[in-house]
């Protein structure tokens, strides 16, 4: 708190006006919202609501998913990262149940949700700050009841081949079928998958296609696949992210093709290298809905 005096005091001298809103708005404009909701341990109570966008956005009223279910495991339990809006609890359990039943996985491990209240993380996601994105292990589950400690140190499983153009011997047709399941969800918006498994799905799916299109090829995303819900009903706040037409097969070929075939690299760029990270990452208090700033404890 001491480096906002400078900043304060300025305010006072220049508005000739004191107390607590200033330090307030200093406070907002200048502090990293990730280091405040990193360091909530709890979530804001009342109902869920998800607030803002996927990547700039918090979570009121978040609800834990149980470490243990029939048909579920939370990994890396000590990230406090398995909170979510209820809707996306009930998500993961319904998915959970319909994998257990329908394929020969046990259930899923269930990594990264979001933060008790949302919010940019200190480490690893510009996304999952709205409490509607999960990510599920491709590592198939085969028993659910790994002590807390096996849950820090087993890792899941890659999938990828060719630098993400395709799928390695890893894939199974169970995985697809999980993959199916996960999209065929009304309440699902976009699932992030490497390339190459877009493409095996393009290659290989027959028969009803529909859900082929929620399925979108990302960087990343071969060691688990990301689940991104719509907002849910009656989420005011809460700002979609528009599915493009089609059934992005072409947008997969294509990311495949330049995998494998580069293009050549282009004259030398003397341009210096960006000075901020990823947006979403390091975004001010006052750049938040403001919606936001208000479900901190500090506050
Ligand atoms: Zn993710």
């Amino acid at each position: 708190m001491k480096r906002l005096f400078p900043f304060a005091l300025m305010f006072l001298a220049a508005c000739g006006a004191g107390g607590p809103t200033v330090q307030l708005d200093t406070t907002l404009s200048s502090s990293e919202a990730r280091q405040y909701f990193g360091a909530e341990t709890s979530a804001s109570g009342g109902a869920s609501e998800s607030i803002g966008f996927y990547s700039n956005g918090c979570l009121a009223g978040g609800e834990q998913l149980a470490e243990t279910g029939p048909t579920w495991q939370s990994m890396r339990l000590s990230r406090n990262r398995n909170w979510g809006h209820s809707e996306l609890i009930d998500y993961i359990q319904t998915l959970s149940q319909d994998v257990a039943r329908n394929t020969s996985w046990a259930g899923l491990y269930v990594g990264d949700m979001a933060q008790p209240r949302g919010g940019p993380m200190l480490t690893g996601h510009a996304s999952h700050q709205s409490g509607i994105d999960v990510d599920i292990w491709m590592l198939a589950p085969d028993r659910l009841d790994l002590t807390v400690e096996e849950r820090e140190n087993l890792s899941s499983i890659s999938v990828r081949a060719q630098r993400g153009a395709s799928v390695n011997g890893n894939w199974t047709a169970d995985h697809a079928e999980v993959l199916r399941l996960a999209a065929s969800d009304p309440r699902v918006a976009r699932i992030f998958v490497t390339t190459g498994v877009k493409v095996w799905l393009c290659e290989n799916v027959t028969g009803d296609r529909s859900w082929l299109s929620h399925i979108r090829p990302a960087n990343g995303h071969h060691y688990h696949f990301h689940v991104r819900l719509n907002c849910p009903r009656g989420d005011g706040s809460c700002q979609n992210q528009p599915l493009p037409q089609g059934d992005g097969c072409q947008e997969a070929y294509d990311r495949a093709a330049r995998i494998l075939n580069p293009p050549p690299p282009g004259p030398p760029n003397n341009d210096p290298p960006p000075a901020s990270p990823p947006s979403g990452m390091r975004v001010a208090l006052g750049n938040m809905p403001n919606q936001c700033p208000a479900l901190l404890s500090g506050f």
